[in-house]
């Protein structure tokens, strides 16, 4: 079977792969698609994401749609060929992170995809991947693989959002119209956002973000746009493009007293920003990393909502990966794309 490792920086391969076989409380699923993440592409350019580093080659991606194979020893879940999605996240459920229910902050986790641990977690870029059972989710009636590749992006921005704290009836900023900030503009609308603001230096980026619901758009790198005199009264402010300018913009542009959420993987190191505006306007800095139980809350939500289709920019077989990564890298052609491991 073919996979997609990544063996250093630039260094990308498809590759065959034995198939693997599900060992006790695992299932086999057939992969179908397989969305390329913002950290995928920071390993393939850069060896690495945030302070992780590639260690050993890896098999990249944990945004992994398909239909289940098999299951191993004692294991047991939805029926052979039944459509599902993947939660990536294994946590260990003894730390005392899981026990004080932040399984997303565990010390010990693993998942998919990820150099955050050594031995790295090999990710589920191949046409064949085993998970833990009770990582499958069926997928609700009416949701197909190809929305529901969105799902693990999407619980990632509703965590962030839920980070936020009350969001109904307030005016939210996004600083970043990628793949996942276009995510947290849809995120921030379903939680009743009155207003959402997005700030981005591309137009493409930006009109993606208008198809995920926002209400004004705001070109970063112009200081006459008529979008920024409205943003004196923001409350919350997500920062989801992942460099310090961004999340300079948000500490300047949020109310005082306001909540600014780090979502965004920053450079690795330090970061400048303007600290001094926490002190003195009394900001809430918060960061938010990856997620939990909202993955079944981004299920439902791609099921209700069919716009999330026109996030999805292009869908490229296995074999072009690495065009499939050139292409998501370009965000002036690209939102989400996802690999087509369906032969
Ligand atoms: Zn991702
Ligand atoms: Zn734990």
């Amino acid at each position: 079977m073919l996979g997609c490792v990544i063996h250093g920086q630039d260094d990308l391969r498809v590759e065959e792969l034995p198939v693997p076989v599900p060992g006790a409380g695992q299932a086999l699923v057939a992969v179908r698609y397989g969305g390329v993440c913002g950290s995928d592409l920071h390993y393939w350019r850069h060896g690495g994401v945030g302070d992780f580093r590639l260690k050993e080659p890896m098999v990249l991606g944990h945004e992994v749609v398909g239909t289940v194979v098999s299951y191993g020893d004692g294991a047991s879940g939805p029926a052979t060929g039944t459509a599902v999605a993947v939660h990536p996240a294994t946590p260990c459920s003894v730390c005392p992170e899981c026990a004080d229910r932040r399984r997303n902050v565990c010390r010990d986790t693993r998942y998919l995809g990820s150099a955050a641990r050594f031995p790295h977690v090999q990710g589920g870029f191949a046409a064949q991947v085993v998970v833990p059972a009770d990582q499958l989710r069926p997928l609700p009636v009416g949701l197909d693989l190809r929305r529901a590749a969105l799902a693990e992006p999407l619980s990632v921005a509703l965590h962030a959002v839920r980070r936020a704290g009350e969001v109904a009836g307030r005016h939210v900023l996004v600083a970043g119209a990628g793949p996942i900030g276009c995510l947290v503009v849809a995120a921030a609308k379903a939680a009743g956002a009155e207003r959402v603001t997005v700030t981005d230096l591309l137009p493409t980026a930006l009109e993606y973000a208008r198809i995920a619901g926002a209400d004004s758009l705001v070109r970063a790198d112009d200081p006459d746009d008529a979008g920024w005199r409205r943003l004196s009264e923001v409350d919350v402010a997500v920062e989801a493009s992942g460099v310090a300018a961004g999340l300079d913009t948000c500490l300047r542009l949020v109310r005082r007293g306001g909540v600014v959420v780090q979502l965004g993987m920053l450079p690795p190191g330090l970061s400048p920003f303007a600290g001094n505006l926490v002190v003195s306007r009394e900001i809430e800095l918060r960061g938010a990393f990856r997620f939990d139980g909202e993955f079944d809350a981004a299920l439902e939500l791609l099921a209700a909502e069919g716009s999330f289709d026109g996030l999805v920019s292009a869908v490229v077989p296995v074999r072009e990966a690495e065009s499939a990564f050139a292409l998501a890298a370009d965000r002036s052609r690209s939102c989400k794309v996802l690999l087509d491991f369906g032969g």
